[in-house]
């Protein structure tokens, strides 16, 4: 705790920046809060559904047919096509619906024929979904650090290179595009497969181009809190025609069901190569992902708008340093991502609560988030936070001055404003960095 959290004296001098708000007394110290509304997140219900997706998985309800593989085509089903659609979206070859975005990850990983046992590199920013779809593609985490920006960082990545490392899985975290065509050249250099855990960015582009077609393969979640929602289930997209076949094998598209995938073609993997671990879509979920897909343009263009109207207010605000994308709109803006360079963002985030604001430090010692690396306890064998974090000192670092704060895109402008207000106005009463430093220490 710091000694900001007490009032100041009304004599004493105050911190010279952003005019205004200093007059506003924090919610936290018992002041008038910016908000008093919940702050719409997808777990209270703030979804991009609207009454068509409503009726599309009620016409696969009343239709009786429920499993991917029936009597019908590949064309008929939803889920058949669901997938001709994310081929036409995401301009690949193949895309492949299945029941998570862990699932879609551990496809891709088994799906490229990775070594069981092998190391795969991955960022130390991610959700603990990343590294869990490797453990369950029989592989083991290697975990690299992230800069200052929060992404993998190729540098960290080279300067720990070992031979073990046989895949490379980068993570768009929070929406922004990592290094990818950096990151794809160097896997190529290695001869190991690039893999792309696009799931907190579906629609998201870098260069023109779609996040998730960078790598072998791209793998993306449709659970609640992603752009695109029935749930829960996920699917990955590729052009490698034998990663894709061995996925579907895998995915349990048993006795011939592989060979619908593959139209005049000859599938080629034997399906009875590969277990069978059932972690398909079925077809309502598929039912309701398409009807949303058709209106995922609008969604994105919200998140952009509301991104854009945060970031562009908070960009220059003195004492937070907001994410710099890797190129010019290169993210979804699903979220507003900031660190308190040498502040305390355990402080800043709760102060963002008390003004009605959802905002997590990722890296609070009390908070136990699952997006900070010590709390992926199943890879270590030791228990100690601070030894584990000690293994990413720059990541780990990082994290604790990390303030995330999610962007539904049912947020309206005056909501983005609510935010910008509330985030001005705890900056002006933060303690000073150098202060800070000291009262950490
Ligand atoms: C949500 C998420 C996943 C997992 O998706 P599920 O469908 O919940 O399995 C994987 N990676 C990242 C970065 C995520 O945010």
């Amino acid at each position: 705790m710091n000694g900001n959290d007490e009032d100041p004296a009304p004599t004493r001098p105050r911190p010279a920046s952003n005019g205004a708000e200093l007059h506003e007394r924090l919610a936290l110290h018992g002041g008038a809060p910016i908000r008093r509304t919940p702050w719409p997140t997808y777990d209270k219900g703030a979804v991009h559904v609207c009454s068509d997706d409503e009726e599309a998985a009620m016409r696969a309800i009343r239709s009786h047919l429920y499993f991917r593989y029936d009597h019908r085509n590949e064309s008929e089903t939803e889920c058949g096509q669901f997938e001709a659609e994310l081929c036409r979206y995401f301009g690949t070859r193949h895309a492949l619906a299945v029941s998570s975005g862990t699932a879609a990850l551990a496809l891709a990983i088994m799906g490229a024929a990775v070594p069981p046992g092998s190391l795969v590199a991955c960022p130390g920013f991610t959700f603990v979904a990343t590294p869990s779809a490797i453990v369950l593609a029989g592989c083991r985490p290697f975990l690299v650090e992230v800069d200052d920006d929060l992404r993998m960082d190729l540098d960290d990545l080279r300067r720990r290179w070992r031979p073990e490392i046989k895949a490379i899985l980068v993570v768009h975290m929070r929406g922004f595009a990592a290094d990818v065509a950096a990151l794809a050249a160097f896997a190529a250099e290695m001869g190991v497969p690039l893999i792309e855990d696009a799931v907190p960015a579906l629609g998201a582009e870098l260069h023109g181009r779609k996040l998730g077609t960078f790598g072998v393969a791209g793998a993306f979640s449709t659970q609640s809190d992603k752009a695109l929602n029935c749930g829960e289930g996920g699917f990955l997209v590729t052009d490698d025609s034998t990663l894709f076949g061995r996925a579907v094998a895998l995915s349990g598209a048993y006795e011939g069901r592989l060979r619908r995938h593959f139209p005049g073609t000859e599938p080629p993997v034997d399906g009875l190569d590969l277990p069978l671990l059932s972690l398909r879509m079925d077809e309502i979920r598929a039912a309701l992902l398409r009807a949303e897909l058709t209106r995922l343009p609008q969604r994105l263009a919200l998140f952009h708008r509301n991104y854009a109207q945060v970031s562009g207010a908070l960009a220059d605000l003195p004492g937070i340093a907001v994410r710099n994308p890797v190129a010019p709109g290169a993210y979804l803006g699903e979220a507003f991502v900031f660190r308190v360079p040498g502040g305390d963002a355990g402080w800043f985030a709760r102060a963002l609560r008390a003004e009605g604001i959802d905002a997590r430090n990722i890296g609070a010692d009390d908070d136990l988030n699952v997006r900070a690396f010590w709390n992926w306890r199943f890879m270590y064998d030791d228990r100690d936070p601070a030894r584990i974090r000690a293994t990413l000192p720059r990541t780990a670092r990082l994290l604790a001055e990390t303030v995330d704060v999610p962007l539904s895109s049912s947020l309206t402008p005056d909501d983005c404003d609510q935010l910008i207000r509330a985030v001005r106005k705890v900056a002006a009463a933060a303690p000073a960095a150098v202060g800070v430093e000291s009262v950490r220490a």
